[in-house]
């Protein structure tokens, strides 16, 4: 982004703008940041430094972009508390809706005519599109995909579902934090919260037992086949009827129902394993603990997605091909249906082996391109 945009702006013949975007983790939520002042959110005395300088950042930044905290620690444990991510956004509802770190970088990128992000933020945007809390990338008339040979991958993960026991620990700390003025009602939706936190101690405690490494492992069907899950279930369920009652008038009740409901459809479709389309597992990563289902052909879901909605999508990447030809790649994402009009082995490459693939719906010729005007100046190279 520093150094191509502005080579590419220089040398083109036409003007263009460029925004970059990264995933909503990476940004501060203003209103998680302000709601901290009446909510716990901190693990120990020894964060209590490094909280006040985000607060403190938060007041100045323009982009609200964590890699801007270059002077603390990677992990902050907190982050995760005070980030942008949509699963606790309240969306238009959210008082600091116009302020948002969100909102500003959507701006951004809404008057910019090309938008930079990576393939995760990508991905993780055509799977929540149409869903008013979810979309960030505006809306666009062609993607160009590098290194493509990696989508098929992260698009597994994007388009699957994931239960985890952070998940839950944080569900039902934001859900017992609801800002409920009638005391015997929030006193329910606290026990409701801490049940839910006692049947996950039971539910996740086989697990811990069974894989006592980090690492992934298979995960069957005999392995839900304990008390643990009916259980959480119903407190999920209980917690949902009892903050559904404050949906249309608090915006983080109608935030805990509507994350209640989708931990409580993911939960099921990983626990019956019913669809025979997907891969069931499970993953250990510290004090994590990941149960997920990926889809194990993503070919139909990227062309309806994303193949047949966007007019002109180019794949480049100097290993798509497979003994030369293209069509295993083609095959596993789903471009065998949309007939790519040409297939563009790059023979300039030295490299024997080495191809780069472009499926274009519309795109002008090499030649219309006029390559050699816009060739990169020796001093630049
Ligand atoms: S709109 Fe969402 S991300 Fe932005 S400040 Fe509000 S809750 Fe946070």
């Amino acid at each position: 982004m520093e150094k191509d945009i502005p080579f590419l702006q220089q040398i083109l013949p036409k003007k263009f703008s460029a925004a970059y975007m990264k995933g909503r983790s990476n940004y501060a939520c203003i209103y998680r940041l302000l709601q901290s002042d009446h909510q716990p959110i901190l693990d120990g005395v020894g964060e209590i430094d490094h909280f006040k300088e985000v607060r403190e950042w938060s007041h100045e930044t323009q982009t609200g972009d964590r890699a801007e905290l270059t002077y603390l620690p990677e992990n902050l444990p907190f982050w995760n508390r005070i980030n942008a991510k949509s699963e606790t956004c309240i969306g238009q509802k959210c008082a600091d809706y116009e302020p948002c770190f969100i909102t500003r970088m959507r701006a951004r990128a809404e008057t910019a005519d090309i938008v930079i992000v990576n393939h995760h933020l990508f991905c993780a945007d055509l799977n929540v599109r149409g869903n008013q809390f979810g979309k960030v990338i505006p809306d666009y008339g062609a993607v160009i995909f590098d290194e493509a040979h990696l989508i098929e991958d992260i698009a597994a993960d994007y388009f699957g579902f994931q239960v985890s026991n952070f998940q839950l620990e944080e569900l039902a700390r934001d859900a017992s934090v609801l800002p409920i003025s009638d005391a015997v009602l929030a006193t329910q939706i606290i026990r409701s919260a801490s049940r839910i936190n006692g049947f996950a101690e039971q539910f996740w405690v086989r697990f811990k037992q069974a894989r006592d490494a980090d690492g992934r492992f298979r995960c069957l069907r005999m392995h839900f086949s304990h008390r643990g899950i009916d259980g959480e279930d119903e407190a999920l369920a209980r917690l949902e009827t009892e903050a559904d009652v404050f949906s249309e008038k608090l915006p983080e009740a109608d935030s805990v129902v509507r994350r209640v409901r989708q931990t409580r459809f993911d939960l099921k479709f990983i626990v019956e394993q019913a669809d025979r389309n997907f891969v069931y597992w499970l993953e250990r990563r510290g004090r994590g603990i990941f149960l997920q289902a990926s889809p194990v052909d993503v070919s139909s879901l990227l062309q309806e997605k994303l193949f047949d909605k966007v007019e002109t999508c180019i794949l480049t990447s100097a290993t798509l091909s497979t003994n030369g030809s293209f069509n295993f790649i083609r095959d596993r994402l789903g471009l065998d249906k949309v007939r790519p009009k040409r297939l563009w082995p790059n023979r300039r490459l030295t490299t024997k082996n080495r191809r780069s693939f472009i499926c274009q719906k519309r795109c002008p010729t090499r030649e219309r391109l006029s390559l050699r005007k816009w060739r990169r100046p020796r001093s630049s190279r």
